[in-house]
């Protein structure tokens, strides 16, 4: 590959507190009418005073934490002054010197194998609210509305390194830290309802030349799909432009999906045009480092440390550790499975393949389904004793899945215990056999492969319910004209 490329990531997370950054509003903002969570201090009204949430500082501390981050004892707010219709106070209250965390990484799955992206710093803010523009969807005005309701929203900013080198592995980032913050609890990583949405920035080097390309930013992606789509849709867009011996423009573009191209919102604006200053109505951040470790207590095992040991407990192939690991939810029900059924590779098919594919069909979390351990040690009982094929227990599947019945029940309700009767198998094959002369002789000429025929004539008269084992045993012996 002539062209390499580079990306970093400006994330955005929306913390799970209960109240707003410096108010007591509800932070939980996303299905309330537009304007009923507000107050003077979230609307900036002359006079009104910000009161840092501790629940916020300890949520950022932890999430730092997780990523591997130097916790900075000493931290502090500083004002990010611009004009926007969303943001009444004329500017957002961020950290742009004093971060509450720098230096951290993220292992990730990279194209290359394991890799880590470095974290540069990690820092709280606010976030400002929202338009409903002219021919929104839901007003069908014909101005601009405003809602107040995410105004000071807390949020925590990750900037990572530029050390992604493609579209996926930028989505593999945002997933894995999804999975994290959601592991520890300080945010729905929600990508739908905005509560994770990354900035991404992107430059091309030209491996021959040496020459590197400017960089553009494409703002607000909330999708894991948008993400490697835009950024793929940058990386041929740039590519183009080199070999055409030009450059983009250093810019900020913005991911339209109904086109499925990135399109030019403004050109980037410098630092020095938000003229940061300190904030004067809150004190510094004083952390100790007792108070540091004692968050650090409250971190529970991490995806990485929990696929090692299902790897080194449950004897899994560390693909099936990852997959099992993604959701802390996932993975305990897969541990409380083991617990009451033992058989951890089998129980690891079951949860990788069926139980994955109902929930992504359905859009669920294991938490909001009735599946139980008990349904699988039904199910294996069921197999076990020989009385379902392992065909029949997944086709009844979807239906424990979606009604919380256990296996045997359905089993019964629907006359789907395999047939193991010997001597009903044999008269089927011999009528197979009476109606298919030719292929009876083709077999005893030599063509083996007709075996699959007749088996497959005995489960279609048993609507697959035959014992497949039984069945190729007899219908061989048949064959073969003992
Ligand atoms: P800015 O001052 O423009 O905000 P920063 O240095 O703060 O730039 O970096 C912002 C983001 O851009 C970071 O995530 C960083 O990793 C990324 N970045 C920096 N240089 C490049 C580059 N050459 N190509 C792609 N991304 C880059
Ligand atoms: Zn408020
Ligand atoms: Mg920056």
């Amino acid at each position: 590959m002539r062209y390499r490329c580079v990306i970093g990531l400006e994330i955005h997370v929306q913390l799970s507190t209960k109240t707003k950054a410096f108010c007591s509003c509800p932070a939980d903002v996303f299905d309330l009418p537009p304007n009923t969570a507000i107050c003077p201090v979230c609307t900036g009204q002359p006079g009104a005073l910000p009161v840092p949430s501790e629940e916020m500082i300890r949520y950022a501390v932890k999430a730092a934490l997780a990523l591997n981050c130097r916790i900075n004892l000493y931290s502090r707010f500083d004002r990010k002054n611009y004009f926007y219709p969303d943001l009444p106070k004329g500017y957002q209250i961020s950290q742009y010197f004093y971060p509450i965390a720098t230096g951290g990484y993220l292992e990730i799955d990279g194209d290359e194998g394991r890799k880590k992206v470095r974290i540069r710093r990690l820092h709280i803010e606010e976030d400002a609210g929202k338009l409903m523009h002219e021919g929104d969807s839901i007003t069908k005005a014909t101005y601009t509305l405003v809602d107040m309701n995410r105004c000071g929203v807390p949020l925590i900013e990750i900037v990572t390194e530029p050390d992604i080198s493609s579209p996926r592995e930028a989505r593999v980032f945002m997933e894995k830290l999804r999975s994290i913050v959601r592991y520890i609890g300080v945010s729905s990583g929600d990508m739908e309802k905005g509560a994770l949405r990354c900035d991404a920035n992107i430059s091309v080097v030209d491996t021959q030349t040496g020459r590197q390309s400017n960089r553009v930013e494409v703002k607000n992606i909330n999708s894991f799909k948008f993400v490697e789509r835009a950024l793929e849709y940058e990386f041929n867009r740039i590519v183009e432009a080199l070999e055409r011996g030009e450059d983009v423009e250093r810019e900020t573009r913005g991911w339209d999906m109904s086109t499925k191209t990135t399109v030019s919102m403004r050109g980037k604006e410098e630092e020095s045009d938000y003229r940061y200053f300190p904030e004067p109505d809150i004190p510094p951040i004083v952390l100790t480092e007792e108070y540091v470790e004692n968050v650090k207590k409250e971190i529970p095992e991490l995806p990485d440390e929990k696929a090692l040991r299902f790897v080194r407990e449950y004897g899994l192939p560390e693909y099936d550790a990852r997959v099992l690991t993604a959701s802390r939810e996932l993975a305990d029900f897969y541990e409380e499975c083991v617990r009451a059924v033992g058989r951890p590779k089998e129980l690891s098919n079951w949860i990788m393949t069926e139980v994955l594919r109902e929930l992504n069909e359905r859009n669920l979390e294991i938490t909001q389904t009735k599946l139980t351990p008990q349904h699988f040690a039904d199910l294996f009982k069921l197999m076990d004793e020989g009385k379902i094929s392992i065909k029949i227990a997944k086709d009844i599947f979807p239906e424990v899945f979606e009604t919380g019945k256990m296996p045997s029940q359905i089993v019964r309700e629907k006359g789907l215990e395999q047939i193991s009767d010997e001597k009903l198998i044999e008269e089927i094959v011999r009528k197979a056999m009476a109606e298919n002369p030719d292929a009876v002789q083709q077999y005893r000429d030599g063509k083996k492969k007709v075996m699959g025929f007749f088996v497959g004539y005995v489960m279609r008269e048993t609507k697959g319910k035959a014992n497949p084992e039984l069945v190729n045993k007899i219908a061989q012996k048949l064959l073969e004209g003992d």
